[in-house]
């Protein structure tokens, strides 16, 4: 597995590629948004670990240029600890997940490989989480081997999180999968389908949970027994 690290800040980014490479990465260190942008048109990466604030730019116009190209390269984007904002567009923009600095190497590593694991939009047509099973073809839902009936909308809602499960999906995304096109959306109508959807899945005994991540979106998560 060969990732892209893209982080300024060379005392961090010689330890956190230390602990990649013990981890069983092979880790390509890059210090700027210009050999950002190079390495990426020339090498394909596994999974790219980028820091936002680059001294010749802004690593989020690295991720927006990669999806733009049409490259979906897992990407996990570091961000400070107040950087809400900065979580909310890296996520609209077509980030996977976000980690916020300080953190340990371990959850980086444990973030990475649940990245690199999952499957891609098109694959994946059953998909499981806890006892949750979603049959993307039939559109059926069971719990614990019961069917479940969800409406249009809540399967589709559900759909997204489970194919991002254990990562934070941002409210924008959904809407914006959710909703069609110019289709008028009350503001609190994602939360209203979100608290639907949750008790249904409760009801049920779901061992996964829809979690709310305030200010920036949900989250689906298996429950430890
Ligand atoms: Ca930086």
């Amino acid at each position: 597995m060969r990732l892209l690290l893209v982080e300024d800040e060379k005392r961090l980014a010689d330890v956190v590629a230390g602990g990649l490479s013990r981890a069983g990465f092979t880790v390509d260190e890059i210090a700027t948004a210009a050999d950002a942008d190079a390495a990426l048109s020339t090498t394909q990466y596994d999974a790219l670990v980028l820091d936002l604030g680059l001294p010749d730019g802004d690593g989020m116009s690295v991720l927006r240029d990669l999806r733009r190209a049409g490259n979906m390269t897992p990407v996990l984007i570091l961000t400070a600890r107040d950087g809400l904002e900065d979580r909310v567009e890296g996520l609209n923009a077509g980030a996977d997940d976000y980690l916020l600095k300080p953190f340990a190497m371990p959850e980086l590593v444990a973030r990475l490989k649940a990245l690199l694991r999952r499957p891609s939009g098109v694959l994946g047509v059953q998909l499981d989480v806890g006892n949750i099973r979603f049959d993307t073809i039939s559109r059926e839902v069971d719990i614990a081997a019961s069917p479940v009936s969800l409406t249009g909308r809540e399967l589709s809602l559900l759909e997204h999180l489970m194919r991002r499960a254990g990562r934070v999906v941002a409210k924008d995304v959904l809407e914006e999968r959710i909703y069609g096109f110019g289709e008028e959306v009350a503001s609190n109508s994602l939360e209203v389908m979100v608290h639907r959807l949750r008790k249904k899945l409760d009801d049920c005994e779901a061992t996964a949970h829809v979690h709310t991540v305030r200010g920036v979106g949900y989250l689906l998560k298996e429950q430890p027994a």
